[in-house]
């Protein structure tokens, strides 16, 4: 693999100037330069340092502490965007879910503690210089996932790496070298030890970049990551392609586990996933799927019943048939005119009916009642045309 002269954005070559004129060491490090051997687009380039994070923070007028226990300072550069400035680290100390770290490690050593080797190489910005200790190019190139040093060693330290391989292979469509799989396999147990939050990213990160999914799933399946974890996605192996793989941009996690997974709000729960997602996929099962019909009445009444599940629910849709649900032009149609869906679209309110006399729960019934005969005829929306139904309601 030739090495190639990288573009470096101005604010990086800024901060790498300022830390090597002080005396310190600043490289590019990261999966950005994996992506850049890629020729794939990417943000810009961590920087990794021999200065401490005091001593970036000294150096810098404007910083912001992003993670300084891990040794990462926030850096803005002049035109305010932010780069993530971290001192090289060695591990001290591994329990297989997190790291303690220690500073005033070289270059190499930093690198000796990345994942993977497609994720361990080093790009001088001012010297153009390539560091590649542990022939990542050659990986990158042949499309290979694998371990930095002891793959054994390396899931044991983080089990999260097991996750990380497989996201990387399942993202860029990489094979898993065989003696990095075999390890992962073995220590597979491990991940229960994993914090929930954790498994939760990576789970999300890799459904959102995966390539094929269904090969994603495979990969949890055949690892054991999914007993450990998701047991739900080991009925999706039997009907390989049962859905269609959708296209990287407009992927949701929350709607894909629960194409996937029989009981998602259970699944999500366990990952703890926000409250809010939870609740998406709540909606989701709840459903209807569909409209009844594709009449205009119908897909009112689906809209209303569904409410802000309406999108996931067609997303889900279209997941599995693929193509846009057959409702699309309907529903945008009744959403672009504005048609009343719930009781707060009501050209009335509860105080217009208690004014009328309607009180306790006849309220709230006569509230329901002009919803139906407005979602089915939305021109019966006025204050007259309500009030006069509401009196003469049996
Ligand atoms: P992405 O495009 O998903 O951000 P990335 O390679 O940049 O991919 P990050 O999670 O942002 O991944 O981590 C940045 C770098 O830090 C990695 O490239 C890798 O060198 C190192 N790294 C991150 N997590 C771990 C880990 N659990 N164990 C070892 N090294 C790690
Ligand atoms: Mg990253």
């Amino acid at each position: 693999m030739t090495f190639p002269k990288l573009e470096i954005p101005e604010g990086v070559l800024d901060i790498a100037q300022k830390l090597e004129a002080a005396g310190f060491e600043a490289w590019c490090v990261g999966g950005n330069l994996r992506d850049a051997l890629l020729q794939i687009p990417h943000s810009d380039y961590d920087i990794a340092t021999s200065a401490t994070p005091d001593q970036v923070q000294k150096l810098f007028p404007r910083t912001i502490e992003v993670g300084i226990k891990y040794g990462t300072v926030g850096v803005l550069d002049r035109s305010r965007v932010l780069h993530e400035v971290t001192t090289f680290r060695r591990d001290v100390a591994t329990d297989g879910r997190h790291a303690v770290v220690a500073f005033g490690a070289s270059l190499e050593e930093d690198l000796s503690r990345r994942d993977f080797t497609i994720n361990a190489l080093a790009y001088h910005p001012l010297r153009g210089e390539w560091k590649d200790p542990f022939n990542g190019a050659a990986d990158i190139e042949s499309h290979v996932v694998r371990a930095v040093g002891n793959p054994a060693d390396r899931f044991r330290e983080d089990y999260l790496r097991i996750l990380r391989a497989i996201r990387f292979a399942a993202r860029f469509d990489f094979s898993i070298d065989p003696a990095t799989w075999e390890a992962a396999r073995a220590a597979a147990a491990g991940l229960q030890q994993l914090s929930a939050e954790r498994v939760r990213d990576e789970w999300f990160k890799s459904l959102r970049t995966a390539r094929s999914i269904t090969q994603l799933v495979l990969l949890w399946i055949h690892v054991g990551a999914a007993s450990a974890w998701i047991r739900e996605l080991e009925g999706v192996a039997g009907f390989d392609n049962a859905f269609s793989d959708p296209p990287v941009d407009g992927r949701d996690p929350v709607v894909l586990t629960t194409l996937l997974c029989r009981d998602p709000v259970a699944v999500l729960r366990r990952l703890k996933a926000a409250n809010a997602e939870i609740a998406r996929a709540a909606a989701m099962l709840k459903g209807p799927e569909e409209p009844r019909g594709l009449d205009e009445r119908s897909v009112r009444r689906w809209l209303a019943v569904v409410g802000a599940a309406a999108d996931d629910l067609a997303l889900l849709w279209r997941l599995r048939h693929g193509g846009d649900p057959p409702w699309t032009a309907i529903a945008a149609e009744i959403r672009r005119r504005g048609d009343p869906l719930t009781r707060g679209d009501l050209a009335i309110t509860g105080g217009d009916l208690q004014a009328l006399g309607i009180t306790g729960p006849r309220l709230g019934e006569t509230l329901a009642a002009l919803l139906e005969r407005v979602l089915d005829d939305p021109s019966v929306n006025t204050p007259e045309s309500l009030l006069t139904l509401a009196r003469n309601l049996p």
